[in-house]
């Protein structure tokens, strides 16, 4: 007997044939001649009704067979007579392979909410909301990597641990084996790492782009795709503690190329979406989000409006509304502006280019005007800030200025600059976060809804 996944049976016209299924108890009902159990196995949102006649059965196994427990059934695929429902499966023989107590099972079959559902992240994958959400995001890692191998881009893998605080983009997760309540001093008080693990302060990734431009630089077109660590306070629906990044970064390509290459991305993976995770994105468009698959063909089918921060800036200030933090020319965008310039002017994703250098990273290619560098930022509906890049300040001397105007340490960046001693070359990249991607495609509100294990202030034990 053949085991197919539900998706595979629910599908089938090969009715009136013996199959085996198994997986998990969603619901019980019934009278006292037939029981109905509503099974489900993770591969879709539809369960498959099972239909056992109980005079077939002993009571124990029929007490046993409660919400939550894992079963397999063989039995005989037949149509259902249930409208509405394709086929049924008529139960011979019926194994237990795991018990759920209805006592202490916290899935009910009425629907619980998204906050109840976070405390218990680890069974929340159980659940059709968040069965839809896993799968698509199984989905959208897939064509991440089809998009760019299909491109001559090569995945590439950036180091986790690094040695260098120098990016700025947030604050980082110390990595240490020493015993921080009794640390080995040096002479004048500090810690003394060189009798740490690595002989120095080492922390987590909080982007793999410089060392993943080493990779532009020598193999032409690469991408990262991995997970990166921001010790970032923010407790916002659009921030994790640990996240997932997506960051191509090629040579030759300038801040145009860069842009075209970022909106195309992004309306491949929404295509994608649309076209492979139907049932799924039905699903959250009835339970969450009505708008949702009009928003996406939205976006698939319009282009992005490209726009200096200057003139958006100027948009802000004339537009009439008081926000939360009053901007003017110099200020880092708040998701409140953000989403002002997308859903309320412009009416679509916004391109924000040519940013002042003080808000942006020190390695972003500066523009002849002195104050203003080649940083693009993606906004989206609902997001805000869904991609941010630039492209890369290729010039040896000008990057060495701009990093003594920092005051940063040059000497922790000696291989970084290395690259624009020998060979440096015009180049470009950006970093999408996994997450704000799935927060867009999936329509939920909440970034921690869409990871297995969030990662957030005071939350790490599952
Ligand atoms: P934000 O302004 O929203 O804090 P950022 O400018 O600090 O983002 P970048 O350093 O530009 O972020 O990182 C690139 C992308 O990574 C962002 O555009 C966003 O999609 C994502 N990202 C950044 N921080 C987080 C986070 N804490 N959790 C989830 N995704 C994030
Ligand atoms: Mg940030
Ligand atoms: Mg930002
Ligand atoms: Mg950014």
């Amino acid at each position: 007997m053949k085991t197919l996944r539900i998706v595979e049976l629910i599908k089938s016209d090969a009715v009136d044939c013996d199959v085996t299924v198994k997986g998990w108890v969603r619901t019980k009902r019934g009278n006292k001649n037939v029981a109905f159990i509503a099974l489900n196995d993770g591969s879709c949102v539809a369960s498959i009704q099972v239909v056992v006649e109980l005079a077939k059965f002993d009571d124990e196994t029929m007490r046993q067979i409660a919400t939550g427990a894992c079963i397999r059934v063989d039995g005989r695929l037949v149509k259902s007579p249930g409208e509405g429902q394709g086929v049924e499966v008529q139960a011979s023989s019926i194994e237990i392979y795991g018990t759920a107590d209805p006592a202490t099972y916290p899935l009910q079959k009425k629907g619980h909410s998204l906050e109840f559902l976070r405390d218990i992240a680890y069974l929340r994958p159980r659940t059709n909301t968040f069965g839809a959400v896993l799968r698509i995001r199984h989905a959208m890692a897939f064509a991440i990597h089809k998009f760019f191998n299909d491109r001559g881009f090569y995945y590439w893998n950036s180091p986790l641990i690094t040695a260098s605080d120098c990016e700025g983009a947030g604050a980082m997760f110390q990595v240490t084996t020493l015993d921080l309540n009794n640390p080995p001093r040096t002479e004048d008080g500090r810690i003394d790492y060189s009798q740490d693990f690595f002989g120095k302060p080492c922390n987590l990734t909080v982007s793999g782009q410089l060392e993943g431009e080493l990779g532009a630089l020598s193999l032409g077109r690469i991408y990262t795709f991995g997970p990166t660590f921001r010790a970032e306070n923010s407790n916002t629906p659009r921030h994790l503690s640990e996240f997932w990044m997506i960051e191509p970064e090629m040579a030759f390509y300038e801040l145009e190329d860069n842009m075209e290459l970022a909106e195309e991305f992004l309306k491949y993976l929404i295509g994608y979406a649309l076209e492979n995770c139907r049932e799924d994105l039905e699903f959250m468009c009835k339970m969450w989000d009505k708008e949702l698959i009009e928003r996406l063909e939205f976006v698939l089918h319009n282009d992005f409006k490209r726009l200096d921060y200057t003139e958006g800036i100027e948009i802000l200030k004339v537009s009439g509304r008081k926000f939360e933090f009053p901007c003017d020319w110099g200020c880092d965008l708040q998701s409140e502006h953000e989403r002002y310039l997308v859903e309320e002017h412009f009416k679509r994703p916004v391109i924000l280019v040519n940013y002042p250098k003080e808000i942006k990273a020190f390695y972003m290619k500066q523009n002849d005007d002195g104050r203003t560098v080649r940083a693009m930022d993606v906004l989206f509906p609902k997001i805000g800030e869904i991609i941010g890049g630039s492209e890369r300040e290729a010039d040896y001397g000008k990057l060495c200025a701009r990093i003594k105007e920092l005051n940063m340490n040059e000497r922790e960046l000696w291989w970084y600059l290395d690259t624009r001693r020998w060979g440096s070359a015009p180049h470009s990249g950006f970093g999408l976060g996994f997450e704000r991607l799935l927060l867009f495609v999936t329509g939920m509100g909440n970034i921690r809804d869409v990871i297995p294990f969030p990662r957030t202030p005071q939350h790490a034990e599952f």
